[in-house]
């Protein structure tokens, strides 16, 4: 009996392993080991004894799920050592039948078969930059990603077929998949080498995708945007990048903001320049300013309000991602002069130029005899041929 050989306080006991009782039926051993081979799979586990404890759950297995072994273990507390479970105990129709042909593919289909196991991992994790206008940004939703990706064949909608249809089952391996190869007293399951596993017979393959299913192309990923993104930050779909090994990996968006034709973000605050007429300013108004969302507000421009001056509108700029409210809306006001006049305007605005005139000079007949510095300075502007 091996039990101090390795995997140090790792109990050695099958039923212990799998972490079932001993009258547990074929299902819960089933069940049990799924979960377990697939916590402790070395290319996917972090654990550091996975290996050690991946070999353990399989030879497990390979004991609990063969009534004959299990009855044999049952009774004399042990079995014949399992110098390697994948071949005579698991095989791969039940691997299949556990994990399903996509996990299967990925994690055991390597385990059978003589090349041994393919090392490295498959790059399946694929960027896309995606870009946001600003309005989502305030109210968060869907986007659309294009994202250069491998997809259904659109020829022969995924069957890889040249009839487009879903293939025949292979003749050789009748759709199993499999092929059974006797290597001295043992049976050990491969890969069909006529359909490559697959089971299907693709002597006619599609033209574009050669049997695959599968062709690289641009194609639309939908995306659900918080609201307040910014750019330069990344967002991770689950399983939809790249398929390698029947899985698919992640889709690592970055997001651009794209620059608006009114508003300028910086932050959560916008910034909007806002141009109003001068009496609006000399005399103070009240205007409406469309936001981003499409809705208007109203904004008091005090009276004497200066071009160029910020007027705040609070809240009313874009959500933030932390838990703080929404930024500032900060309006900018200029003033436009008119390009042409009526006669009626024109004389309205030579009285007014004649207005301020006289209260020009009126300050100046108030103000103090000009200093030394202040008589340089009216005399340099004389000199040039300006007006003070
Ligand atoms: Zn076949
Ligand atoms: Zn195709």
């Amino acid at each position: 009996m091996r039990v101090t050989e390795r995997g140090e306080g790792v109990s050695q006991d099958h039923y212990e392993v799998l972490g079932v009782e001993r009258g547990a039926s074929a299902d819960e051993v089933k069940k049990a080991y799924r979960k377990l081979a697939l916590k402790y799979h070395p290319d996917r586990s972090q654990e550091p004894d996975a290996e050690a404890r991946f070999k353990l759950i399989n030879e497990a297995y390979a004991v609990l799920s063969d009534p004959e072994k299990r009855q044999r273990y049952d009774r004399y507390g042990h079995s014949e050592a399992v110098t390697n479970p994948f071949q005579g105990g698991v095989n791969a129709a039940d691997l299949k039948d556990i994990f399903g042909q996509d996990l299967f593919n990925e994690l055991f289909a390597s385990l059978f078969g003589g090349a041994g196991r393919a090392r490295g991992r498959v790059k399946r994790d694929i960027e896309a930059s995606l870009s946001v206008p600003l309005s989502l940004v305030q109210t968060g939703g869907e986007a659309t990603a294009l994202v250069h990706r491998s997809a259904s064949c659109e020829r022969c909608h995924g069957h890889g077929t040249k009839s487009g249809r879903p293939p025949k089952a292979c003749a050789s391996c009748r759709g199993t998949g499999q092929a059974r190869v006797q290597r001295g007293f043992i049976v050990m399951a491969q890969p069909c080498p006529a359909c490559q596993g697959r089971g299907a017979d693709l002597s006619q393959a599609c033209l574009d995708c050669r049997g695959a299913g599968q062709s690289q192309r641009e194609v639309e990923v939908k995306v659900e945007v918080p609201a307040g993104v910014e750019s330069g930050q990344t967002l991770r779909l689950a399983g939809e990048g790249e398929l390698a090994r029947g899985q698919r990996g992640d889709l690592y968006l970055h997001v651009q903001v794209e620059p608006h034709e009114r508003f300028e973000r910086e932050g959560a605050d916008l910034h909007l320049e806002l141009t109003l007429d001068f009496h609006e300013l000399a005399l103070g108004a009240s205007v409406d300013v469309s936001l981003l969302s499409g809705r208007s507000v109203k904004l008091k421009i005090p009276e004497g309000t200066q071009p160029g001056q910020v007027l705040r509108l609070r809240g009313k700029g874009l959500p933030s991602l932390e838990a703080r409210g929404p930024g500032d809306l900060l309006v900018t006001v200029e003033t436009r002069v008119p390009k042409a006049l009526t006669a009626a305007e024109r004389e309205l605005i030579v009285a007014l130029k004649s207005l301020s005139e006289e209260r020009a000079a009126d300050s100046a007949e108030d103000a103090p005899a000009p200093g030394p510095l202040e008589r340089l300075r009216l005399w340099a502007i004389e000199a040039l041929g300006g007006s003070p």
